[in-house]
């Protein structure tokens, strides 16, 4: 098992080689326990469609026995729209802001 120095240092060495530069700050606060549980779930899962394509990837995931996927950013953008026009985090934040009880039955159900 790893010292608690030996696995910030392969964090960091990570996030410096292969993190994008726009999405290191929320990587290292993600690392460093600096989140809400929303937005780790948010970096997790840009994290998993490397960083690209976020709205079409993540909204359209479809890894559907991921724990995360009922949970995941974008899928309603996704759904709505099909395409990443006009996204952005804030708008994914609002959205999730208004995440109903009711698009939650439904991702359960498409499920079945
Ligand atoms: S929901 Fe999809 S994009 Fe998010 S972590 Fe799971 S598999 Fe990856």
């Amino acid at each position: 098992m790893p010292t608690v120095e030996e696995i910030k240092q392969i964090q960091n060495d990570w996030i410096n080689n292969h993190v994008p530069l726009l999405y290191k700050q929320m990587m290292q606060r993600a690392l460093n326990d600096e989140l809400s549980p929303r937005q780790t779930i948010k970096a997790k899962c840009l994290e998993c469609v490397g960083f690209n394509d976020k709205v079409n990837a993540i909204g359209g995931c479809t890894s559907y026995r991921c724990g995360l996927w009922t949970k995941r950013p974008f899928k309603n953008q996704f759904l709505a729209r099909g395409t990443a026009e006009g996204s952005d985090v804030e708008e994914y934040n609002d959205e999730l802001d208004d995440y109903s009880e009711d698009s939650q039955d439904a991702s359960v159900e498409a499920l079945k």
